[in-house]
């Protein structure tokens, strides 16, 4: 097989074996469900119910006038008994919608599309849609969908790459998804399409998976657009939009740029079914699919699960925690967010939760120069000047050194024998660098 790829990266073991065969479960409804009014990237939502409301699965209870964001939806019917700040898997705390579920199946389907009709839309039909359906990015960033699909006035979308890399170890949610539901995928690669006028369409696979390749293979032909599958090599960050983009097509993101500014639209592979399945269903983002791993979980599973359910009710689903438990992860290991408590809820930007016996604890020693972080770096910068410049407090020499460039994907940090804490270094270099220049800004 023919692979494509990017320069640096690394190669961590990716423990899929343990869930990648096990297909997609639903978590019953829970009684409970936590709504953070902030799980997308842009202006945070106002609730537009309050306490005591009856709610219907579907219903929109939390909006702003804003372009840059997305609504959120009741993932099941109830009353809402709280609007109070709650545990968040990414920001500590926040506002949140708390629902008391009743049990009932009633349900507000305000959002179907004539699957037949979808490239007689208006594109800008299916962007004001996609906001109304509350669909953001489903790989982690959360970014609003119809805004990627929005090009500016003189810039043009030619290519749609469907993200189907999933590079992070232990994850295999979209994976499952690719196997059981690719006709959703499919409808939702239309609409992506038609939203953002792209006139090619990519769907980039690693090699690791060679049953998606071969059913995407036997899948796009029945699709009314052509739509090439690209084999990747098996290589974190390859999920890296940037990365995914200088794999397939050879374009380099400029920095500080966005992919537009190189005529693609990146779409992750979940994202894209929970497009086609808001088609079909007419429901808007109120489930997910995530993948509960590692070795501290008794069972561990790929779930769908309704948006604001709370890890301490998908625990017992999953055969309880096998002692001792030292860390719980939001997403993979690589990127992962490690977590404070299981009461968080999973927002729409949770690709996962993985549970771990031990953590990896590296004793720190001097830089030997071995220069491993720099040949693992994607983004071509140097690791180890950056934690430097970091440490001694240059933020300004940093800034000049592309500190902003950095992805934080931990390559680096994998690779370093010396046990330097690379990433949280250059972190602090980040913020420290946007925190003063919107103090210019001022
Ligand atoms: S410097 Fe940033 S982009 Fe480069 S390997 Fe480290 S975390 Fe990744
Ligand atoms: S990998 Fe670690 S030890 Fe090697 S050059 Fe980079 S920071 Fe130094």
């Amino acid at each position: 097989m023919k692979t494509k790829t990017f320069p640096g990266g690394v190669h961590p073991p990716t423990y899929k074996e343990i869930t990648a065969h096990k297909q997609i479960e639903v978590f019953p409804f829970p009684e409970r469900l936590v709504l953070p009014l902030i799980q997308h990237t842009g202006a945070p939502l106002e609730p537009i119910v309050k306490k005591g409301d009856a709610v219907k699965r579907g219903q929109k209870i939390a909006d702003v006038d804003a372009f840059v964001t997305a609504p959120l939806h009741a993932s099941c019917s109830g009353k809402i008994s709280s609007i109070e700040e709650w545990f968040h898997p990414v920001r500590g705390k926040c506002l949140a919608i708390v629902l008391e579920n009743d049990g009932s199946s009633e349900e507000e389907r305000r959002n179907p599309l004539p699957i037949s009709e979808i490239e007689n839309q208006q594109p800008q039909f299916l962007r004001e849609w996609l906001r109304e359906g509350g669909m953001v990015g489903l790989g982690g960033a959360a970014f609003p969908t119809h805004v990627k699909v929005s090009p500016p006035a003189g810039k043009n979308i030619e290519f749609l790459i469907i993200n189907g890399a999933e590079c992070e170890p232990y994850l295999t949610c979209d994976q499952r998804l690719m196997l059981e539901e690719i006709s959703k995928i499919g409808i939702g690669l239309r609409i992506l399409a038609r939203a953002s006028g792209a006139s090619r369409v990519l769907v980039g696979i690693e090699d690791n998976k060679p049953e998606v390749i071969a059913r995407w293979e036997e899948f796009s032909p029945h699709l009314p657009l052509p739509v090439e599958i690209v084999p990747l090599k098996t290589k974190y960050p390859q999920g890296s939009e940037k990365h995914l983009i200088r794999a397939i097509l050879n374009r380099e993101v400029p920095s500080g740029g966005l992919p537009l500014d190189v005529g693609v639209v990146v779409n992750n592979v979940q994202t894209t079914w929970a497009i086609g399945r808001m088609a079909e269903e007419g429901l808007p983002l109120i489930d997910r699919v995530i993948t509960v791993s590692g070795d501290a979980i008794a069972q561990p599973k790929n779930l769908k699960v309704p948006i604001g359910s709370l890890l301490e009710d998908i625990i017992p689903f999953c055969g309880g925690v096998r002692e001792p438990l030292k860390k719980v992860v939001m997403g993979g290991p690589m990127m992962g967010i490690a977590q404070v408590s299981l009461s968080v809820p999973v927002i729409k930007g949770t690709s996962g939760f993985l549970f771990f016996q031990s953590v990896w604890e590296k004793k720190e020693y001097p830089c030997i120069r071995c220069a491993r972080c720099v040949n693992s770096c994607p983004m071509n910068l140097i690791p180890s000047w950056l934690a430097r410049l970091s440490e001694f407090e240059a933020f300004e020499e940093a800034k000049a050194a592309r500190a902003l460039d950095c992805i934080e994907c931990g390559a680096c940090a994998y690779q370093c024998p010396a046990g330097i804490p690379l990433v949280q270094l250059i972190k602090l270099a980040k913020s420290e660098i946007i925190r003063s220049s919107r103090k210019g800004g001022d």
